[in-house]
Protein backbone atom coordinates (compact mmCIF):
# COMPACT_ATOMS: atom_id res chain seq x y z
CA UNK A 1 0.00 0.00 0.00
CA UNK A 2 1.44 3.43 -0.93
CA UNK A 3 0.61 6.11 1.91
CA UNK A 4 -1.25 9.44 0.52
CA UNK A 5 1.40 12.36 -0.70
CA UNK A 6 0.63 14.07 2.43
CA UNK A 7 0.89 11.80 5.01
CA UNK A 8 4.42 13.04 5.40
CA UNK A 9 3.22 16.17 6.59
CA UNK A 10 1.77 15.40 9.98
CA UNK A 11 3.17 15.09 12.73
CA UNK A 12 1.07 12.68 15.36
CA UNK A 13 1.44 13.17 19.20
CA UNK A 14 0.83 10.02 21.38
CA UNK A 15 0.35 9.88 24.93
CA UNK A 16 2.28 6.67 26.36
CA UNK A 17 0.01 4.69 29.34
CA UNK A 18 -2.96 3.10 28.10
CA UNK A 19 -2.43 4.19 24.30
CA UNK A 20 0.98 2.90 22.90
CA UNK A 21 1.34 0.59 25.70
CA UNK A 22 -0.96 -1.42 27.06
CA UNK A 23 -1.23 -2.55 30.45
CA UNK A 24 1.83 -4.52 30.43
CA UNK A 25 3.41 -1.67 30.15
CA UNK A 26 4.49 -3.26 26.44
CA UNK A 27 3.95 -1.67 22.86
CA UNK A 28 2.62 -4.79 21.80
CA UNK A 29 0.88 -4.37 18.21
CA UNK A 30 1.88 -0.71 18.33
CA UNK A 31 5.08 -1.78 17.58
CA UNK A 32 4.69 -2.42 13.88
CA UNK A 33 2.24 0.46 13.44
CA UNK A 34 5.16 2.70 14.52
CA UNK A 35 7.50 1.20 11.90
CA UNK A 36 5.10 1.57 9.42
CA UNK A 37 4.57 5.28 10.29
CA UNK A 38 8.37 5.92 10.21
CA UNK A 39 8.86 4.08 6.60
CA UNK A 40 6.07 6.43 5.90
CA UNK A 41 7.73 9.76 6.78
CA UNK A 42 5.60 10.32 9.53
CA UNK A 43 7.23 12.16 12.81
CA UNK A 44 5.75 10.77 16.27
CA UNK A 45 5.90 12.47 19.17
CA UNK A 46 5.27 11.41 22.48
CA UNK A 47 3.68 13.31 25.06
CA UNK A 48 3.33 11.34 28.79
CA UNK A 49 3.96 11.89 32.52
CA UNK A 50 6.68 9.70 32.18
CA UNK A 51 9.97 11.04 33.16
CA UNK A 52 13.20 11.10 30.75
CA UNK A 53 14.68 8.14 32.15
CA UNK A 54 11.66 6.30 31.46
CA UNK A 55 11.34 7.60 28.15
CA UNK A 56 14.72 7.18 26.99
CA UNK A 57 14.62 3.27 27.64
CA UNK A 58 11.40 2.74 25.60
CA UNK A 59 12.91 5.25 23.10
CA UNK A 60 16.05 2.72 22.71
CA UNK A 61 14.10 -0.70 22.78
CA UNK A 62 11.41 1.53 20.07
CA UNK A 63 14.23 3.23 17.78
CA UNK A 64 12.54 6.59 18.83
CA UNK A 65 14.96 9.54 18.20
CA UNK A 66 12.85 12.39 17.51
CA UNK A 67 11.57 15.17 19.96
CA UNK A 68 9.78 14.01 23.09
CA UNK A 69 7.47 15.53 25.63
CA UNK A 70 7.90 14.48 29.34
CA UNK A 71 6.42 14.62 32.60
CA UNK A 72 2.72 15.87 31.42
CA UNK A 73 3.74 18.83 29.43
CA UNK A 74 6.38 19.86 31.42
CA UNK A 75 8.73 19.91 29.34
CA UNK A 76 10.11 19.21 25.29
CA UNK A 77 13.04 17.72 24.80
CA UNK A 78 14.84 18.26 21.55
CA UNK A 79 17.98 16.05 20.51
CA UNK A 80 20.43 17.58 18.82
CA UNK A 81 22.06 21.14 19.76
CA UNK A 82 19.19 23.88 18.38
CA UNK A 83 21.23 27.04 18.95
CA UNK A 84 18.08 28.57 19.86
CA UNK A 85 17.34 26.47 23.03
CA UNK A 86 19.29 26.09 26.61
CA UNK A 87 20.99 22.59 26.52
CA UNK A 88 19.90 19.80 28.90
CA UNK A 89 20.97 16.28 29.27
CA UNK A 90 21.92 16.22 25.77
CA UNK A 91 18.70 17.62 24.08
CA UNK A 92 17.85 21.52 23.61
CA UNK A 93 15.57 21.96 26.55
CA UNK A 94 11.71 23.95 25.71
CA UNK A 95 10.81 24.02 29.94
CA UNK A 96 6.84 24.94 30.46
CA UNK A 97 6.42 24.21 34.10
CA UNK A 98 9.31 24.31 36.39
CA UNK A 99 12.89 22.98 38.17
CA UNK A 100 11.59 19.93 40.17
CA UNK A 101 14.04 21.54 43.12
CA UNK A 102 12.20 24.39 42.82
CA UNK A 103 9.32 22.01 43.23
CA UNK A 104 10.58 20.43 46.38
CA UNK A 105 11.53 23.75 47.46
CA UNK A 106 7.87 24.95 47.74
CA UNK A 107 6.62 21.57 49.01
CA UNK A 108 9.41 21.34 51.76
CA UNK A 109 8.63 25.33 52.65
CA UNK A 110 4.43 24.57 52.68
CA UNK A 111 5.03 21.07 54.41
CA UNK A 112 6.52 22.98 57.50
CA UNK A 113 4.31 25.50 57.44
CA UNK A 114 1.09 24.37 56.98
CA UNK A 115 1.75 20.96 59.18
CA UNK A 116 0.57 18.64 56.20
CA UNK A 117 1.51 15.24 55.73
CA UNK A 118 3.33 13.43 53.15
CA UNK A 119 6.34 12.15 51.49
CA UNK A 120 7.89 12.89 47.78
CA UNK A 121 9.36 10.04 45.88
CA UNK A 122 12.68 11.72 46.21
CA UNK A 123 12.25 10.65 49.87
CA UNK A 124 11.59 7.23 49.46
CA UNK A 125 14.22 4.30 49.61
CA UNK A 126 14.25 2.57 46.13
CA UNK A 127 13.18 -0.51 47.77
CA UNK A 128 10.44 1.12 49.47
CA UNK A 129 9.14 2.77 46.21
CA UNK A 130 9.08 -0.41 44.11
CA UNK A 131 6.97 -2.20 46.79
CA UNK A 132 5.12 0.61 46.17
CA UNK A 133 4.57 1.22 42.34
CA UNK A 134 5.02 -2.35 41.77
CA UNK A 135 8.20 -1.40 39.64
CA UNK A 136 11.32 -3.32 39.83
CA UNK A 137 14.11 -1.44 41.49
CA UNK A 138 15.81 -0.26 38.49
CA UNK A 139 12.33 1.42 36.74
CA UNK A 140 11.66 2.88 40.50
CA UNK A 141 14.65 4.67 39.99
CA UNK A 142 13.44 5.71 36.48
CA UNK A 143 10.28 6.86 37.57
CA UNK A 144 11.68 8.85 40.47
CA UNK A 145 13.97 10.75 38.53
CA UNK A 146 11.59 13.40 38.17
CA UNK A 147 13.10 16.58 36.29
CA UNK A 148 9.86 19.35 36.45
CA UNK A 149 8.01 17.59 39.07
CA UNK A 150 7.05 15.80 42.35
CA UNK A 151 5.27 13.02 42.72
CA UNK A 152 4.18 12.73 46.32
CA UNK A 153 2.31 9.56 48.56
CA UNK A 154 0.80 9.32 51.64
CA UNK A 155 -1.23 12.45 51.09
CA UNK A 156 -4.87 12.80 53.00
CA UNK A 157 -8.19 14.42 51.15
CA UNK A 158 -7.55 16.62 54.27
CA UNK A 159 -4.18 17.70 53.76
CA UNK A 160 -4.72 17.63 49.89
CA UNK A 161 -7.23 20.65 50.55
CA UNK A 162 -5.14 22.63 52.40
CA UNK A 163 -2.13 22.15 50.64
CA UNK A 164 -3.49 22.86 46.90
CA UNK A 165 -4.39 26.23 47.23
CA UNK A 166 -1.15 27.14 48.58
CA UNK A 167 1.04 26.00 45.74
CA UNK A 168 -1.82 27.39 43.78
CA UNK A 169 -0.29 30.69 44.89
CA UNK A 170 3.11 29.89 44.45
CA UNK A 171 2.34 28.57 40.30
CA UNK A 172 2.55 25.18 41.35
CA UNK A 173 -0.69 22.58 40.28
CA UNK A 174 -1.45 19.58 42.61
CA UNK A 175 -3.14 16.94 40.67
CA UNK A 176 -4.14 13.77 41.79
CA UNK A 177 -3.51 10.56 38.94
CA UNK A 178 -5.32 7.93 41.36
CA UNK A 179 -2.85 6.97 44.27
CA UNK A 180 -0.45 9.29 43.73
CA UNK A 181 -0.32 13.32 43.67
CA UNK A 182 1.87 14.90 41.26
CA UNK A 183 2.96 18.39 41.53
CA UNK A 184 4.08 20.05 38.58
CA UNK A 185 4.27 23.97 37.47
CA UNK A 186 1.05 25.27 36.46
CA UNK A 187 2.68 25.78 32.96
CA UNK A 188 2.96 22.57 32.53
CA UNK A 189 0.24 21.09 29.80
CA UNK A 190 0.62 18.71 27.54
CA UNK A 191 -1.77 20.87 24.80
CA UNK A 192 0.85 23.52 25.50
CA UNK A 193 3.55 21.71 24.67
CA UNK A 194 2.11 20.28 21.61
CA UNK A 195 1.84 24.09 20.58
CA UNK A 196 4.98 24.54 21.66
CA UNK A 197 6.48 22.25 19.41
CA UNK A 198 4.11 22.49 16.48
CA UNK A 199 4.92 26.50 16.34
CA UNK A 200 8.77 25.32 16.44
CA UNK A 201 8.50 22.52 13.51
CA UNK A 202 6.09 24.93 11.71
CA UNK A 203 9.41 27.75 11.71
CA UNK A 204 11.44 25.34 10.43
CA UNK A 205 12.87 25.83 6.44
CA UNK A 206 9.79 23.33 4.65
CA UNK A 207 7.71 23.15 7.72
CA UNK A 208 5.27 25.19 7.29
CA UNK A 209 1.81 23.32 5.96
CA UNK A 210 2.82 20.49 8.97
CA UNK A 211 -0.66 19.57 10.46
CA UNK A 212 -1.13 17.97 14.07
CA UNK A 213 -2.48 15.14 14.93
CA UNK A 214 -2.97 13.48 18.84
CA UNK A 215 -4.07 10.27 20.45
CA UNK A 216 -4.56 9.27 23.78
CA UNK A 217 -6.66 7.71 26.11
CA UNK A 218 -7.97 10.03 29.32
CA UNK A 219 -8.68 13.33 31.18
CA UNK A 220 -5.21 14.45 31.16
CA UNK A 221 -4.84 13.97 27.36
CA UNK A 222 -7.92 16.17 26.41
CA UNK A 223 -5.66 19.28 26.31
CA UNK A 224 -3.41 17.74 24.00
CA UNK A 225 -6.49 16.33 22.05
CA UNK A 226 -7.47 19.48 21.73
CA UNK A 227 -4.52 21.38 20.74
CA UNK A 228 -4.39 19.03 17.71
CA UNK A 229 -5.75 19.50 14.13
CA UNK A 230 -7.26 16.44 14.42
CA UNK A 231 -7.69 14.07 17.50
CA UNK A 232 -8.83 10.22 18.52
CA UNK A 233 -9.31 8.56 22.11
CA UNK A 234 -8.58 4.84 21.81
CA UNK A 235 -10.75 2.71 23.97
CA UNK A 236 -10.47 1.63 27.34
CA UNK A 237 -11.11 -1.52 29.42
CA UNK A 238 -13.38 1.23 32.01
CA UNK A 239 -14.81 3.10 28.88
CA UNK A 240 -12.13 6.03 29.22
CA UNK A 241 -13.52 10.24 29.35
CA UNK A 242 -16.10 11.82 27.32
CA UNK A 243 -14.97 12.87 23.89
CA UNK A 244 -14.59 15.93 23.78
CA UNK A 245 -16.51 17.64 20.37
CA UNK A 246 -14.56 16.60 17.48
CA UNK A 247 -12.69 13.81 18.65
CA UNK A 248 -13.02 10.52 17.20
CA UNK A 249 -13.29 7.39 19.15
CA UNK A 250 -11.17 4.69 18.21
CA UNK A 251 -12.43 0.68 18.71
CA UNK A 252 -9.16 -0.68 19.87
CA UNK A 253 -8.22 -0.84 23.49
CA UNK A 254 -5.20 0.66 24.35
CA UNK A 255 -1.95 0.32 21.75
CA UNK A 256 -4.94 -1.93 19.40
CA UNK A 257 -6.61 1.51 19.16
CA UNK A 258 -3.22 3.31 17.77
CA UNK A 259 -2.74 0.23 15.16
CA UNK A 260 -5.85 0.83 14.35
CA UNK A 261 -5.52 4.40 13.55
CA UNK A 262 -1.98 3.24 11.91
CA UNK A 263 -4.36 1.95 9.66
CA UNK A 264 -6.30 4.69 8.96
CA UNK A 265 -3.79 6.95 8.58
CA UNK A 266 -1.79 4.97 6.13
CA UNK A 267 -5.21 4.04 3.96
CA UNK A 268 -5.52 7.92 3.47
CA UNK A 269 -8.94 7.49 5.88
CA UNK A 270 -7.89 9.61 8.22
CA UNK A 271 -7.72 13.30 7.02
CA UNK A 272 -6.99 16.27 8.76
CA UNK A 273 -9.21 19.71 9.09
CA UNK A 274 -7.65 22.57 7.30
MG1 LIG B 1 -2.62 7.44 29.24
Amino acid sequence: MTAPPDIADLVLFTDLDGTLLGDDGLPGPAAPALARLAAAGVAVVWCSSKTRLEQEALRRVLGADGPFIVENGSAVLVPGSPPDLPRRSGYGLGLLGVEAVQVRAELGRQRGRLGVSFRGFHELPTAELAAITGLDLEAADRARAREFSETLVGLSDADRSVLEPALAERGLRLACGGRFHTVTGVGADKGAALRWLMARLRRAPGGSGLRSLAVGDSENDLAMLRAADRAYLVARVDGGPVAPEGVERLAGVGPHGFAELVELLLAGAAGVRR
